[in-house]
């Protein structure tokens, strides 16, 4: 019998519980009403809060999105010789984020970045001139999130050392004793990427935010799922827990929320949903990830990959003394493999094709795309990406590989917990091949670790008891 296929009428709430906004144009951006369709249902419901600021966040968006009066206004504080002019700076308040590192890294910290854009009534603006505006469509309702190509601000050098970053300022004592100093300035850029440093991290407390907060421009560039780090200010602290009483859920809906892809690229994911994985009665997906391709791990991990797999039960074992698998109508199961490689995809199918499954259940294999290398700024490349980190939400069982943002998007949206394929690969055979996570949440790689109060080093699951190690990667942390 076949599987569930797509269906538009029942299967779930078109808008996922409320938390999309009913009244858009269907046909300009057809994945946002759809893809619930070709998914299981989540088990995890937005909570009314939730919604009642997302609703807010929207009409804010709407009044001080680009090209309105507001955005003008407020642009005029950036113009040379306006230093100190930024506070009060008129009623809008904006979140500018630059992106860094490839996809699945881009959306961690875009989610991450729109999360602290709701908690300090600030307007989210992505970075446009890459091919974002490609691959998704605008998730706010009348007005767009794509910082217009005119921002003036554009082609300064944000990065860690960048002079005036808040940061640097700190360290220079320019806005001196950040509790009761002021900063009247147009604008901050907060760097929040991995190589930030201890007066960056300062970013996440309270007394910082407080002086953030009168500031009308705070440019941002993260590659990082940083919400966990939100959690450590107090008054954030009470609005989330409103907000997200289920914190394993928080990327699960911020993701639904935000990422709805082009209609360009939802024709690459349901055309090939339909001819690939529809009629299956059950879909695995394997996400492979290798980090260190010059050693060439790739006869290891294919090794991990079926100990994981057949160990877990999520494939059948292979009868070795029987050659070529006849299909006996037992139950059939489709492996979707994500990889920049085609190795494994050969190697799996080979074997599979070779010799009959255990119990005469026929597997099939499909890899929509093999780049070989990362182009991350390519539209047809990351559109290509983006289509298998949706593809991959959408199977019922999920492996994906240690540290890969890529494999934390596609179970964030899917809203269910992979099976991890441990790491690193490059001599030994890890044991056991892979371990269960233990929530939906992606990983805060790295999380700053730093006790506000103290002023000093701490371990963040220390000071947020609802954090712990990730499994897949230890020094970094995630919401349980
Ligand atoms: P991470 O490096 O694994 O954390 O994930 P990122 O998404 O941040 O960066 C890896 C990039 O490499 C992706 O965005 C893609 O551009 C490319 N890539 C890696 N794995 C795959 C894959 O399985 N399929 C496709 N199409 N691209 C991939």
């Amino acid at each position: 019998a076949a599987g569930p296929s797509p269906s538009f009428d029942a299967h779930d709430d078109r808008t996922l519980g409320g938390l999309l906004f009913p009244g858009f144009d269907e046909a300009s951006c057809l994945s946002r009403y759809q893809s619930h369709a070709y998914r299981k249902a989540s088990p995890y419901k937005p909570s009314p809060y939730l919604l009642r600021r997302l609703r807010a966040y929207e009409a804010n968006h709407r009044r001080c999105g680009p090209h309105t009066r507001s955005y003008r206004r407020a642009l005029r504080l950036l113009k040379p010789g306006r230093d100190g002019e930024g506070s009060p700076g008129g009623p809008c308040k904006y979140v500018v984020w630059n992106p860094e590192n490839g996809l699945g890294n881009r959306m961690l910290s875009m989610a991450s970045a729109f999360l602290y854009s709701l908690l300090s009534r600030r307007v989210l603006l992505v970075e446009g001139s890459t091919d974002l505006g490609g691959l998704f469509c605008d998730p706010f309702p009348g007005s767009s999130w794509l910082l217009p190509i005119d921002f003036p601000l554009r082609r300064l050098p944000f990065n860690q050392k960048y002079s005036k970053s808040y940061g640097n300022l700190l360290k220079t004592s320019r806005i001196g004793n950040s509790a009761g100093g002021t900063l009247h300035r147009p604008f901050v850029y907060a760097h929040l990427s991995n190589d930030y440093d201890e007066y960056d991290k300062r970013f996440y407390c309270e007394g910082d935010q407080l002086l953030l907060e009168k500031i009308p421009w705070l440019v941002l560039r993260s590659d990082q799922y940083f919400v966990p780090a939100l959690f450590l200010n107090p008054e954030f602290e009470a609005e989330l827990v409103r907000m997200f009483p289920e914190k394993v859920a928080v990327f699960h809906h911020l993701g639904r929320y935000l990422f709805h892809p082009s209609n360009e690229v939802w024709n690459l994911i349901t055309k090939y949903y339909e001819e690939h994985l529809a009629t299956e009665r059950e879909r695995v997906g394997i996400q492979i990830r290798v980090f260190a391709v010059k050693l060439r791990p790739f006869d290891l991990i294919l090794h991990q990959i079926l100990n994981c797999t057949l160990s877990e039960k999520l494939l059948p074992k292979l009868d070795l003394r029987r050659q070529v698998a006849l299909a006996t109508g037992g139950t059939s199961k489709a492996v979707l493999l994500a990889s920049l490689h085609s190795f494994f995809y050969d190697k799996m199918k080979g074997m599979y094709s070779e010799h009959p499954a255990a119990g005469g259940e026929v597997v099939s294999f499909h890899q929509p795309s093999h780049e070989e290398v990362q182009m991350t700024g390519r539209a047809a490349h990351d559109g290509k990406a983006l289509a298998e980190i949706y593809l991959l939400s959408m199977v019922d069982a999920l492996v994906t590989s240690s540290w890969s943002t890529f494999g934390y998007v596609s179970q964030g949206l899917s809203g269910s917990t992979p099976w991890v394929l441990l790491g690193p690969v490059h001599k030994r055979l890890p044991e056991p091949a892979c371990v269960r996570d233990v929530t939906p949440e992606p990983c805060f790689h790295f999380p700053p670790n730093y006790d506000c109060r103290a002023r000093a080093h701490a371990d963040t699951t220390k000071l947020l008891p609802y954090t712990t190690h990730c499994r897949d990667f230890w020094k970094g942390v995630k919401l349980v």
